[in-house]
């Protein structure tokens, strides 16, 4: 039997008409290892690429997903920052608008509300990564509103310092709401051009309206004198006007009854009288008006009493609308 080792190679000799075992020199099986060593390297080589292109590694896929996690983040900065910034605009309009008003204090010019920083470029360190214009973005807020409530702190400092020996002008200026209001439900309308309930044409509002069941309490909102008690045909109906000095007088429309009478020393919080629908009133309701110098005023910046900045953001978005009026 001839048995064939699988290792070795026969090739047919044409001179001595035999088939002979083939001679492999190890040079030529080495290049042959070679070869195969060199094509499976490149092969892996042009695979792994490719892997390389369309798969993460788990490194990468770890720093993608960190990077995924502090976008997330950033994203909640700039909603904080913003809504920080809301804030501080509230009570920097509150300030300026009323607080330095009243205590004739000159206003923080806008300018110097708005400035940035300026000067050198202290975001440098921030240039050099992906997400470089959000970074430098929120930081520049956050250094804005570091300046802005330095500015402001120094504000009240100053009104801290105004307001000492003026406790008889703060009892008397009209700071509360007139009615019981605690969820602020009962403002219906607002300060300025509104539409006449009766005649349907814009016409301007010069007070607030307060929407309550006929009889409810109605509050003096600052210490003052009785000038007026009267009913009003000009639409006011049954009328109560104080004045509180320093150039503020109130005004309280439409009443059912009265709790005063003229000449009267009244205090903040007193009764005045009570809701009603007299006058020119499309239903019960107290019409109120805050007057500086004989000029009805808008009421709402009054309220700094009885109304924490929350609140007072909800009451400004709730008189903005323009709808009708009760008159
Ligand atoms: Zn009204």
């Amino acid at each position: 039997m001839f048995k064939r080792n699988k290792n070795e190679k026969f090739v047919f000799n044409a001179q001595t008409l035999k088939y002979e075992k083939a001679v492999v020199s190890f040079g030529s099986r080495l290049l042959r290892v070679l070869g195969f060593v060199i094509a499976s390297l490149v092969f892996s080589l042009i695979i792994s690429s490719i892997a390389y292109m369309f798969i993460d590694s788990p490194k990468e896929r770890i720093l993608r997903s960190e990077l995924n996690g502090l976008k997330q983040q950033y994203n909640v900065l700039d909603n904080e920052v913003n809504r920080l910034s809301d804030v501080l605009e509230g009570l920097h309009y509150r300030d300026n608008s009323i607080y330095r008003v009243i205590f004739e204090s000159e206003p923080i010019s806008n300018d110097e509300w708005q400035a940035g920083s300026g000067g050198i470029n202290k975001y440098k360190n921030l240039e050099k990564y992906d997400n470089s214009e959000l970074m430098i973005d929120i930081s520049k807020r956050v250094d804005k509103l570091k300046k802005q409530m330095t500015i402001q702190s120094a504000s009240y400092d100053n009104i801290t310092e105004l307001v000492k020996g003026k406790e008889q002008m703060l009892a008397s200026i009209p700071s509360i709401q007139p009615v019981s209001n605690k969820d602020l439900e009962r403002i219906a309308s607002g300060f300025g051009v509104r539409i006449d309930p009766v005649y349907k044409v814009p016409k301007f509002h010069a007070g607030l309206d307060f929407t309550a069941p006929t009889g409810t309490e109605i509050y003096a909102t600052g210490d003052g004198v009785v000038e007026l008690v009267e009913f009003n045909y000009g639409g006011y109906g049954n009328q109560v006007i104080i004045n509180h000095g320093y150039g503020y007088k109130t005004r309280y429309g439409h009443m059912s009854r009265f709790a005063v009478r003229r000449g009267q020393k009244i205090k903040r919080g007193e009764k005045v009288g009570f809701v009603g629908s007299t006058g020119k009133s499309t239903g019960p309701h107290l019409h109120y008006e805050v007057l500086k110098d004989e000029n009805a005023i808008n009421p709402i910046y009054f309220f700094y009493n009885d109304l924490n900045d929350a609140m007072f953001a909800k009451i400004i978005e709730r008189t903005k609308n323009a709808g009708q009026t009760l008159d």
